[in-house]
């Protein structure tokens, strides 16, 4: 939520590890605070520069903790609006998940920070709900609603890492973030148990199939859909092989997982 952090440190000082938080997506927005004995203007204005929200001089004086205290809830409370504001923009209304333009944007901002060395792998998948329309015709839309949310509700068992995405309809996207396409496919094969023991509504069996794609490690974020258009590649092969299982996009052969 929050970091305090010196700036006089070996191998990565305060101000590289500041830079390099800030690349990150999803943490450019938490609040960093330099608490150091560099004290010197132009060292407090290296600390702004590099992306810090405040500088604290070492050391605290015992009369001065209200001040530093206040500071730090007021930054913890600004950054837990920023964040509310972030997603409220984007939540789909049904499942209050965030939908497939966020999908793009974080799988683009992830690429990107791996463009600047960060060096992190990704994997993208797509799920599609099996026979929904059925559902939808025998049980009706309401019906569909509900497991539409209960599907939702499955997918939260996931990492947090793990970011899911309405993509469309009853298609949901997840991006895997420091998972390869073995660990995504693990990490699925794990959903497809929690989904089978999930009450859906009017106990239906309800099964989903879906596509995993690895992101090479040389991938560059303009190439974001193509990456995403392979996992959809996969996921269209599991619905032709019989549905209720996740493949894993490969050049060559399209290999069967479950
Ligand atoms: P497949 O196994 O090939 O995926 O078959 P399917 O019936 O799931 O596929 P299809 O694409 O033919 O149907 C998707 C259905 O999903 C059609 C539509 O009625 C339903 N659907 C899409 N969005 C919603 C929604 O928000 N609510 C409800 N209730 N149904 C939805
Ligand atoms: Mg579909
Ligand atoms: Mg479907």
């Amino acid at each position: 939520d929050l970091i305090i952090s010196d700036v006089n440190m070996p191998r990565c000082d305060g101000l590289q590890f500041v830079k390099r938080l800030r690349e990150i997506p999803n943490a450019e927005f938490v609040p960093v605070i330099f608490l150091s004995a560099r004290i010197s203007v132009g060292q407090q204005e290296e600390g702004f520069i590099a992306g810090a929200d405040n500088y604290i001089c070492k050391p605290i004086e015992r009369s001065q903790r209200p001040i530093f205290l206040a500071m730090i809830k007021s930054l913890l409370i600004k950054s837990a609006a920023q964040k509310n504001n972030l997603c409220e923009l984007s939540k789909d209304k049904l499942t209050g998940l965030p939908r497939r333009e966020d999908f793009f944007c974080a799988l683009s901002k992830h690429i990107s920070a791996n463009e600047r060395g960060s060096n992190v792998q990704l994997s993208v998948a797509l799920l599609d709900l099996d026979f929904f329309k059925q559902v939808n015709d025998t049980h009706g839309h309401l019906v569909g609603d509900k497991i539409l949310q209960g599907f939702s509700e499955v997918l939260s068992s996931l990492r947090e890492s793990d970011f899911i995405f309405r993509y469309g309809g009853e298609e949901f996207a997840v991006l895997f973030v420091n998972a390869d396409a073995k660990q995504a496919q693990t990490a699925l094969e794990r959903l497809r148990s929690v989904n089978k023991e999930y009450r859906h509504e009017k106990d239906l069996p309800i099964t989903f199939s879906g596509g995993v794609f690895e992101v090479p490690k040389d991938a560059v974020s303009s190439q974001a859909e193509a990456y995403v258009e392979k996992a959809d590649k996969a996921l269209y092969s599991a619905k032709k092989a019989g549905r209720d299982r996740v493949q894993v996009y490969h050049p060559t052969q399209l290999q069967e997982v479950s």
